[in-house]
């Protein structure tokens, strides 16, 4: 279903592909246990992470994935590149399209980027955050992460905390979650929540306590500075205050619900030192997740080489 196609939000997906891309990604999950971490499935392929935008675990995870796969993965610097020179993005695109790429992971600071270019590249491309607009593999793997300590994302309740207004995190999270049956709700400062985000399909508060009361997941967001363009509360103390998570508020939720978050964490911020450390936070859990998601995704999009599967 993938195949060829790429990924460019969580919006575009059917219920049964995302159920397609978790099972195969717990199925990943084996071969980061092994010793030797790494299959041939993509020999032969090449990958081209094009990150416009600083990322530490999206960007490692989806080299590390393309490695444990057996591919050939190059890491395109945007400040060393003929960017600087001002060559176009587009033309920046182009140029590596032509050294026939199998597959281009792209993140930007602008939304709608990686759509712009999957227009005019052979490749299929994989959207890895744009501006505040879908960050899909966060949430697939957010979603794989829930599912493997609930069992099930059906009828979850999940409580999504913070900055939604600028998070991509949020935006893919909500739809990925609502499409495979969770409630979804939302809350954060009046100037971090959208005014319409209830069309979205989740319900949205102002309180901590009621949007925690009952539910089986807590999501904290970073506070997405570098998208903000002025104050959207009074001080980090009082955001710390009144939406910051730790294990008293934490009480509000379910006895065994967990906490997440996409990171990077502004400890004491959105969340305690301690809950960003220990049980029941699952945040290392998502990181070790995101490398097995990537290689789903890879495989699935990216397929087998046929002369390959020609020899099987
Ligand atoms: N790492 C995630 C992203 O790139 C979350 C964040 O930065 O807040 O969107």
């Amino acid at each position: 279903m993938l195949l060829g196609k790429g990924l460019l939000g969580i919006e575009d997906l059917e219920r049964s592909e995302i159920e397609l891309i978790l099972e195969t990604a717990q199925r990943m999950t084996e071969i980061g246990t092994r010793d030797v971490k790494k299959v041939p499935t993509l020999r032969g392929r090449t990958l081209i992470n094009l990150f416009f935008e600083p990322s530490t675990r999206t960007q490692t995870s989806f080299e590390i994935a393309g490695k444990r796969l057996a591919a050939d993965v190059v890491n395109f610097s945007a400040s060393s590149s003929s960017l600087s020179k001002k060559e176009s993005i587009l033309d920046t695109a182009k140029t590596l399209d032509a050294m026939d790429p199998d597959c281009v992971v792209i993140r930007h600071k602008v939304a709608g980027v990686p759509k712009r270019i999957a227009d005019v590249l052979n490749a299929p491309v994989i959207n890895a955050g744009d501006g505040a607009h879908e960050h899909p593999t966060q949430a697939l793997l957010d979603m794989l992460t829930v599912f493997q300590q609930k069992d099930r994302l059906d009828g979850l309740t999940v409580a999504i905390i913070g900055d939604i207004a600028h998070s991509r995190v949020a935006r893919s999270n909500i739809y990925g979650f609502s499409k495979m049956g969770a409630e979804v709700r939302v809350a954060g400062p009046p100037t971090m929540l959208p005014p319409a985000i209830e069309v979205l399909g989740v319900k949205a508060y102002t309180s901590l306590r009621e949007v925690l009361d009952g539910a089986d997941v807590v999501m904290a967001l970073r506070i997405q500075n570098e998208r903000l363009e002025g104050a959207c509360f009074p001080s980090v103390r009082e955001y710390a205050a009144t939406f910051g998570i730790d294990r008293a508020k934490l009480r509000y939720a379910k006895d065994d619900a967990i906490v997440m978050h996409p990171g990077p964490v502004n400890r004491g911020v959105e969340l305690s030192h301690d809950l960003a450390d220990h049980r029941p936070s699952v945040i290392l859990d998502q990181v070790r997740n995101g490398v097995a998601l990537r290689m789903a995704l890879l495989y699935l999009v990216v397929g087998r080489p046929q002369t390959l599967r020609a020899q099987e």
